[in-house]
This record gives structure tokens, sequence and C-alpha cells, in this order.
């Protein structure tokens, strides 16, 4: 991989067509995020939480899965690690925010 990845679209129809594969994508994430949320929430609440071994199991697993949510949230090309923007070109690139390589915008990279 390159020092800077930049994945630029020009073309109206290109942007208008990633901009709702992302919103698509994003939307798809925050259902399921939410879902397994609301799974958990209901273990936690449940009376045999902390008394059943299974359930104990089910809780860990089920935050696993939340936590694998969240890192893609993180890592996503979708949206902006800084800003959030989801409807701007993005690069693959160093911020002295980060430890790692995140996708920022080409705005929030520009003020680097
Ligand atoms: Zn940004």
């Amino acid at each position: 991989m390159k020092e800077n990845n930049q994945i630029r679209i020009r073309k109206p129809c290109h942007i208008f067509f990633r901009n709702n594969l992302r919103k698509l994508w994003l939307s798809v994430a925050e259902k399921k995020l939410g879902y397994l949320q609301y799974i958990e929430k209901e273990i936690f609440t449940s009376s045999g939480f902390g008394a059943d071994h299974r359930l104990d199991k089910l809780a860990f697993s089920v935050r696993r899965e939340i936590e694998k949510v969240e890192a893609l949230f993180d890592n996503t090309i979708c949206m902006c690690t800084l800003c959030a923007k989801t409807n701007r070109n993005m690069i693959y690139t160093k911020h002295p925010l980060f430890k790692t390589k995140k996708w920022l915008c080409v705005k929030c990279a520009g003020d680097i």
C-alpha cells in the first residue's frame, strides 16, 4: 500500500452513487449495532445473568460482536474518522491524533 492512498471521485453521477452506497452500508451497520445492543441489554436485565453460565457466554459473544461492528465504524472508508462526513473523497493517512493510519476526508487531511 502506498504512503497515502486517496480515493478521488469527480463525476457527479459517481459521487451520487458512492454517497448512497456509503449511506446504505452505514445504515445496515447501525441497525446491526442497535440490534446487538438491544440483545445485550436484555441479557443484562434478565434474572439469569450471572447465575447461568450459558447466558454469560452469550453476553460475552454479543459484546465481542458489538466491538467488531464499532471497529468497522472506526476503520471504514465510508466515514471520516475526525468529522464523520460521509460525502467527501477520502485519504488513508496518518494523523497526529491517531497511532495508526485512518480514513480521513480530504478537508481534514488537508488541515494536518
Ligand atoms: Zn473529515
